[in-house]
């Protein structure tokens, strides 16, 4: 049922959707979340360093064991990396986390985790966790990512994943829209889509990145994407910084007031050509995205170039 139908039966309702159930299965304890997908081939990596990010988010540089000489596993920019932790009683929990750094990072990957006060996975990371302590993960995964953004090398093990369909040419505009943590997906693709390195993803006339934090504490990676905007020598890139509730020592750090809408997507995209023509990557929580969804749909945007990933 659309927004407006179902505001009528429930006040405020963004969107209303009908299940129809065809299997019950037990869901066993701590086995959150779905997008986990175990394999048997887990490897265990050393944290080399954490960087706080904002007030709440803390990033996780993580390298092979020294005795481990395998080169780090590819990944698309957008992909999560499954990771497996021990709470102090030694159950496991397991979590997914999107890989926030470039995808030809420098011998290591990089997640970014926002803390909340009463998760597990979040909490042991930000609380227990130190330089030299050693968490498990599995190989990057996810279909959220660019279609051209691999690694040099990796056509092999991804030929498999890149959906031919989406290959996205150069005239088109590349539109990331993030609010919160859902920045972490979105910069990575960022790294991918202006790096310069042979056989890396060069498809875009222009990036247009929107997004939403509640003020500058809650804002990570505020200056490494300033830092690769200006860098960027093969595309132009445009940001637009709104914050909900800024506070007085935010002074320079934002656009402007509010929630990112369709007035200011149209804006920053000029006609309602190129809002059509470009292609989108969302990232944010649900009711983001839902908002997000119906702000392209009235803006007339063909559903196969909305690509999303909700935390
Ligand atoms: C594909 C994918 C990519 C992701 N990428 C990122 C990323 O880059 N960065 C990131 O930070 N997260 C990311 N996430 C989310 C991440 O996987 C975890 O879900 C998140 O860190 C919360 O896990 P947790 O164990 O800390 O919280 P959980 O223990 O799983 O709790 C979930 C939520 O419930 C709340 N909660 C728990 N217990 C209670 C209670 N008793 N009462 C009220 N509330 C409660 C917690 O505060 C938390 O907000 C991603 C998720 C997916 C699926």
């Amino acid at each position: 049922m659309d927004s407006e139908k179902a505001a009528s039966v429930y006040p405020g309702a963004l969107r209303l959707i009908t299940f129809h159930v065809e299997q019950v299965n037990e869901v066993v304890a701590g086995s959150l979340p779905i997008r986990w997908s175990s394999t048997s081939e887990e490897r265990p990596m050393l944290i080399k360093k954490i960087v706080q990010e904002s007030a709440d988010v803390k990033s996780f540089y993580l390298q092979p064991l020294p005795q481990d000489k395998r080169p780090l596993w590819n990944f698309h920019a957008g992909q999560h990396l499954p990771i497996r932790l021990l709470t102090e009683d030694g159950a496991e929990v397991r979590r997914t986390y999107s890989l926030s750094g470039a995808p030809s990072g420098d011998g290591y990957y990089r997640i970014s985790v926002k803390r909340h006060n009463l998760g597990l996975a979040s909490r042991i990371l930000h609380d227990e966790m130190s330089v030299g302590d050693v968490l498990e993960i599995s190989r990057p995964s996810g279909d959220f990512f660019l279609p051209e953004a691999k690694t040099p090398g990796s056509s092999s093990e991804y030929s498999n994943c890149i959906d031919q369909e989406r290959l996205e040419t150069k005239s088109d505009q590349l539109v990331l829209l993030s609010s919160g943590i859902g920045i972490t997906p979105l910069l990575s693709m960022l790294h991918a889509a202006t790096s310069t390195e042979p056989g890396t993803s060069r498809n875009y006339k222009r990036i247009v990145w929107l997004h939403g934090a509640r003020d500058g504490k809650h804002h990570p990676f505020q200056d490494e994407v300033q830092q690769v905007k200006t860098a960027s020598t093969i595309v132009p890139v445009e940001t637009h910084i709104r914050y909900s509730q800024p506070t007085e020592a935010d002074d320079a750090q934002y656009d402007s007031i509010g929630r990112i809408d369709s007035a200011l997507i149209l804006s920053k995209l000029r006609t309602e050509d190129d809002v059509r023509n470009a292609h989108y990557y969302l990232c944010g929580p649900s009711s983001f995205m839902s908002e997000m969804e119906d702000n392209l749909n009235q803006l007339g945007v063909d559903p196969e170039r909305i690509h999303f990933e909700s935390f």
